[in-house]
């Protein structure tokens, strides 16, 4: 494993011509120069709070959501919240024993979740943060990264020791990933990434989340269970029918029809999973 310094100057590395994702804008992060995400030198924290209902192996989860994505999707719910003023949470060291100070007044949750907007966006801030989390916490939960899964590979090598677990979002299928997504390349990263994470940091730390989208039902989500079956068997899939339609952005339905619904949780059943959650909760 590389020692924190050899991670350090690898996150340097990326951040100086900023390829933390496949956009590979080639920004200078430490000048504040901003690439298609908008996140510039200063990581912004728009919201933290204890979330109850994320799934229901991590949950209780405390949850710390980042400003800016790498993705562009028409009904994402958290791009308006995170034009809230930032708080004020100083840089890692401040951060995280502040964290581990309100933590140790609270019974301890199942998980902390570094969330965005999208996380790997700030991954130094977050290793950091997070190494500094375990040294003062002794019992401090599990970690986990949930993603977008848009990163570039490169930086599982900067995430042992840091990241215990992934929520990935698996959202579209390849063909309508550009609509859905903003990103033609999506499905390659996000499935290889999905591999990996499983591979380095083993299934049972990996929860793979699907939402279905009104009228991508055969196109989406079958295509991601058949996907999860065969190449991510044993991580949990989190089948997710809640889908509300938000703000001008909102295509299509203004939520997920009951016949689509029904068709997505039957056919999730029938793929036996060896961990399914449907909305969060075993079924
Ligand atoms: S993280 Fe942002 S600035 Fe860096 S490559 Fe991706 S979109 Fe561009």
């Amino acid at each position: 494993m590389k020692s924190r310094d050899e991670i350090f100057d690898l996150l340097n590395e990326h951040l100086v011509h900023c390829d933390l994702c496949p956009r590979n804008c080639g920004v200078n992060r430490f000048n504040d120069e901003k690439g298609y995400c908008g996140a510039g030198g200063k990581p912004i924290v728009y919201q933290h709070f204890m979330h109850l209902g994320e799934e229901s192996p991590i949950t209780p989860a405390f949850v710390i959501n980042f400003a800016h994505c790498n993705l562009n999707c028409p009904d994402c719910p958290e791009r308006a919240r995170w034009q809230n003023p930032a708080l004020n949470t100083g840089n890692s060291e401040h951060y995280a024993h502040a964290l581990a100070h309100y933590l140790s007044f609270h019974d301890m949750p199942e998980s902390i979740e570094w969330i965005g907007g999208e996380p790997a966006l700030e991954i130094k801030y977050v290793i950091e943060t997070s190494w500094i989390l375990k040294d003062i916490l002794t019992d401090c939960p599990p970690i986990y990264l949930n993603t977008n899964g848009y990163f570039n590979p490169a930086l599982f090598d900067c995430m042992a020791g840091a990241i215990n677990g992934f929520v990935f979002d698996l959202k579209a299928c390849a063909d309508c990933a550009p609509k859905l997504c903003g990103a033609r390349d999506y499905w390659p990263f996000v499935t290889g990434n999905i591999a990996k994470a499983i591979d380095d940091f083993g299934a049972e730390m990996v929860i793979i989340r699907h939402l279905v989208v009104p009228g991508h039902v055969r196109c989406c989500t079958m295509p991601v269970i058949d996907w999860c079956r065969k190449y991510a068997p044993q991580a949990t899939f989190n089948l997710m029918t809640t889908y509300r339609a938000f703000g001008e952005h909102a295509c299509g339905n203004e939520a997920l029809p009951p016949n689509e619904a029904a068709i997505a949780r039957e056919y999730a059943i029938n793929a036996e999973f060896e961990s399914l959650l449907i909305n969060g909760d075993y079924i």
